[in-house]
């Protein structure tokens, strides 16, 4: 499963769960380090994306979905 999968399903898994956190580090030179927390279950996510990823606007969408 691709990191993006992976951060997907996150928010997918726990979009219903009401609150969750979305941190994302400015971008270095080679990667975003995305950290996904949900309050209710305790749960967290981390990773680092390559910002060359073709999806990185997608996700990002779905993200911005989630926080709302
Ligand atoms: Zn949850």
């Amino acid at each position: 499963m691709s990191v993006l999968q992976d951060l997907r399903k996150f928010v997918r898994q726990h979009r219903a769960c009401g609150v969750l956190t979305i941190h994302l580090e400015p971008p270095s030179e080679t990667a975003y380090r995305i950290e996904i927390g949900c309050r209710a279950c305790n749960a967290a996510l981390s990773r680092t994306v390559d910002p060359a990823a073709a999806a990185w606007d997608l996700m990002h969408t779905d993200l911005l979905l989630a926080a709302n």
